[in-house]
């Protein structure tokens, strides 16, 4: 909700190393790279603009701008300016607007939406400029935009003489349906409604878009790209069934109309910006046959394809969803982006029904991958979240290290996650006529109105060290209202007292209800178990097979061998393991780490292979949050662990 404030706490504090650290770190990475000389067209001889440069600049601008409209920064304000003055400098006469094709090729403009990420790049910019309208009321950034969509509505659509294209990688449809509800302009929602009801229709635009191409005879040569970008794009483009010569269309989501589409398929990052726009369209248009989709789409992802840390997209070929059950571990490509995708889709679900398992579900995804993709001091990022990390075999799966980087040639995810922490108040509190819902335990305060009464609550948080939380009501109107109190998929049984005296609740789907006229003062203390318990995976995933993980409250724990030794697959837990919940202060600040007596194999032979097995003896383990590891260097990591 708009009018949330973190306000301290482990979330304040990580507000503020993205601010101070990473919001720094990820700016000078592109200034040193090229992204902002090339706006200007003043690349060095070395450097090469890329299709998708404007993409990362927006979300790092996005990022900001949400950043200023509550906290005041002359410097950072300046140079957010200055940027958005670079980025509309480059605007056509018709109001197309990016700036590779501008400079570099002109004559290729909305000629492959399959591959080059025009229309995403759009959408990034308009999400931007929306944030710039709400700073200032009024926006030249906003202005270019919608200049920019006309041109893109007057490009594309049904109508005689217009493309039947849409983007290759979406995320304009999600951003028109912001646009459509921050401006109330129908031609927002139209434009989006147009894409994602073309999508995947027949004749298919992608095939007709290949045949242009070729008479066109332009071949995109990526031979002197590096060898990441290289593999990355041949691999994207082919897209190719070896079987048979038809287009496998489902890497783009563009297989069927999108409402007809029940399994996530393809591209992790644009299948979910994809549903997510789908989920808002279901509910701006009330359209519940879209929203059956999304629901049949939810329980896909979230049942079958979502690894326990909240990552999705299992294979790093395709950075892809592949089929039910199967999660490797220390092949998982789990990209950042797609976890702050799902929280994207969650969240948009959570606006149509409440229901406790999307806030389950970004919470799961905020406290595992979304954390873990920073560094301890915030500027380094991961791309892919692995469950099991050995560096050696990394190496010669040429997969990247397990060390956090301040650079990503392809850089989506470090200015995702600047931005969704900058914009994480939006997912802890939500509100509507019968009062308000509690989604996230996380310190902050927030004032709004039930039927015109004006409500102010605050809440002091533990999470994600201590399972308390305290909610207190500082203004209320006299006036009888609920507050819905998310119990967490992993405490059923919290606790909840009401000024200090245990209340009755009923379970309204998955949130306690606490209906009263509440006085001023009124304190709402939550306890959860934070004992550490473990955590087992359908039988059908065949990688975690009588393995089991731990989790303490949201967060998930893993071994490394900076503590353990090498070998970590020798360990062994007990079906009824016991953890020691230890202060961790040297690894981060007020962290818990875990010990325990577990039995570990060792060798009786150094043979290879031999007939005798290895011995089990007693040992001890050290377990850290998950969102800790690999700051200590690179080493093995491991999350499931062998069960005895
Ligand atoms: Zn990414």
């Amino acid at each position: 909700m708009e009018n949330t404030l973190i306000t301290g706490g482990f979330w304040k504090e990580r507000q503020n190393l993205n601010i101070n650290s990473s919001i720094p770190a990820v700016l000078k990475t592109f200034e040193d790279r090229g992204r902002i000389r090339a706006l200007t067209q003043e690349l060095k001889d070395d450097e090469k603009h890329h299709i998708f440069w404007e993409s990362d600049l927006a979300k790092w601008l996005e990022g900001v701008l949400i950043y200023l409209q509550k906290n005041s920064d002359d410097e950072l304000s300046q140079f957010a300016e200055n940027l958005i003055d670079k980025l509309i400098a480059n605007q056509e006469e018709d109001g197309y607007l990016n700036s590779f094709f501008t400079f570099n090729e002109p004559e290729n403009k909305f000629t492959n939406l399959k591959d080059r990420h025009e229309l995403y790049c759009a959408g990034h910019l308009m999400e931007a400029a929306l944030e710039h309208l709400k700073l200032n009321g009024t926006s030249r950034f906003f202005d270019a935009m919608e200049r920019y969509m006309d041109h893109i509505a007057d490009t594309f659509g049904r109508e005689q003489g217009k493309k039947r294209g849409y983007p290759g990688h979406q995320e304009i449809e999600l951003a028109l349906l912001k646009a459509y509800e921050q401006t109330g302009k129908t031609k927002f929602l139209e434009l989006a409604d147009y894409f994602l009801s073309e999508r995947g229709s027949e004749p298919h635009y992608y095939d007709e878009e290949e045949r242009q191409i070729k008479l066109k005879e332009k071949v995109i040569n990526f031979s002197d790209y590096p060898s990441e970008i290289r593999d990355f794009m041949s691999m994207h483009m082919s897209g190719m069934s070896p079987a048979n010569e038809k287009r496998d269309y489902n890497y783009w989501q563009a297989h069927q109309l999108p409402v007809h589409q029940k399994t996530a398929e393809g591209h992790s990052v644009r299948a979910l910006y994809m549903y997510t726009a789908m989920a808002d369209l279901a509910r701006i248009k009330n359209d519940s046959r879209m929203l059956e989709t999304c629901k049949s789409l939810w329980r896909n992802i979230v049942d079958r394809r979502m690894y326990v840390h909240g990552g999705v997209g299992s294979s790093h070929i395709g950075e892809r969803f592949t089929f039910d059950y199967d999660l490797p571990n220390d092949m998982a490509y789990a990209e950042t982006c797609a976890s702050i995708a799902l929280i994207f889709f969650a969240e948009r679900l959570s606006r149509i029904e409440r229901s406790s398992e999307y806030a389950d579900i970004i919470e799961k995804a905020l406290y595992n991958t979304v954390l873990a993709s920073t560094s301890a001091n915030g500027k380094g990022f991961f791309y892919e979240n692995y469950l099991e990390c050995i560096p050696g075999f990394l190496t010669f799966q040429h997969r990247r290290h397990g060390i956090r980087d301040e650079y990503h040639t392809c850089s989506c995810c470090p200015p995702n996650i600047t931005r969704i922490i900058a914009d994480l108040d939006r997912y802890i509190y939500s509100s509507s006529n019968e009062g308000i819902e509690v989604h996230q335990y996380i310190s902050s305060e927030i004032s709004f109105n039930i039927n015109d009464d004006y409500i102010e609550l605050e809440q002091l948080s533990g999470f994600p060290w201590e399972g308390s939380s305290k909610i207190t009501l500082r203004k209320v109107s006299g006036r009888e209202f609920s507050l819905f109190i998310r119990i967490p998929e992993w405490d059923p049984k919290m606790k909840i007292e009401v000024n200090g005296e245990n209340v009755s609740f009923q379970t309204n789907n998955g949130y306690a209800q606490i209906k009263r006229t509440w006085q001023e003062g009124d304190e709402v203390s939550l306890s959860f178990n934070f004992e550490p318990g473990l955590v087992r995976s359908n039988a059908k995933v065949r990688y975690n097979m009588r393995k089991a993980c731990v989790f303490r409250g949201p967060l998930l724990y893993c071994m490394e061998s900076a503590d353990n030794g090498p070998y970590l697959n020798k360990v062994l837990i007990n079906e009824d393991q016991k953890f020691e919940v230890m202060n961790d202060d040297d690894l981060f600040k007020d962290c818990k780490s875990l010990s325990g007596k577990i039995k570990r194999f060792t060798n009786s032979t150094e043979n290879l292979y031999s007939i005798s097995k290895p011995e089990l003896n007693d040992s001890k383990v050290k377990l850290i949050p998950y969102f800790l590891w690999a700051n200590r260097g690179e080493n093995e990591m491991l999350v499931w662990i062998n069960e005895t």
